[in-house]
């Protein structure tokens, strides 16, 4: 079982995907807990790539990066794990690179969802957690949490707008994959029902 958290930064996604994590141990499940960017030591050195260089990497060299993430986290742990059988549970997959590089930095939502593709063969999880938030309100929360916020912090209000469209669009257009959750909710209520999703798939 593949499941993937995805929403802007500040929405919740790494405290949910803890929490499911837990909640599938208990069950006597085995658990592959990662990220992209930056889910292998090869996918980690891309991610300190583009963080770090992200005022001089153009939109396309940044995209082509990412799937370069991708494309190894997959064939490298993803794909292992659940030929094994066991449960992955992943911050952002294809749908952040839709929404950040093809919405918000309009490169095109349909070429960089074919460039995921392409580069992962197809591969798509079974469940996508959409973590909804006000970029306003995402803001407030990294705020009061004193947390680093790259991109929230570097980018203009505007881009993190198009994100939440974006990844909202993708929601409607896929209702079998998506949970779509609003993250003012308690991380408790969340947690709930993001395991009704989830138990009659384990
Ligand atoms: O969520 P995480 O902390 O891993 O993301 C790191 C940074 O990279 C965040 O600022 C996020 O907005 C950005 N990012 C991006 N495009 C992606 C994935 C993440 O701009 N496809
Ligand atoms: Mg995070």
């Amino acid at each position: 079982l593949w499941v993937t958290f995805e929403g802007g930064d500040g929405s919740g996604k790494t405290t949910q995907a803890e929490l499911l994590r837990a909640w599938c141990e208990d069950e006597g499940h085995r658990v592959v807990r990662t990220r992209e960017p930056g889910g292998t030591d090869v996918g980690q050195t891309i991610r300190e790539l583009v963080l770090h260089h992200r005022g001089d990497i153009g939109p396309r060299a940044e995209a082509l990066l990412f799937a370069a993430d991708r494309s190894h986290h997959v064939a490298a742990l993803v794909a292992p794990a659940l030929a094994r059988g066991e449960v992955v549970i992943q911050d952002r997959y294809l749908d952040s690179s839709v929404a950040y590089q093809g919405a918000a930095r309009s490169l095109g939502a349909e070429e960089v969802r074919e460039l995921s593709l392409w580069a992962t063969g197809g591969a798509l999880p079974d469940v996508t957690v959409l973590l909804d938030l006000d970029p306003v309100a995402a803001r407030a929360r990294l705020d009061a949490d004193d947390k680093p916020f790259d991109r929230l912090e570097a980018e203009k209000s505007d881009f993190h707008a198009r994100v939440r469209d974006a990844y909202l669009a993708l929601a409607d257009a896929d209702p079998e994959r998506f949970l779509v959750l609003d993250a003012t909710a308690s991380a408790e209520d969340l947690a709930a029902r993001i395991r009704e999703r989830v138990a009659p798939l384990l």
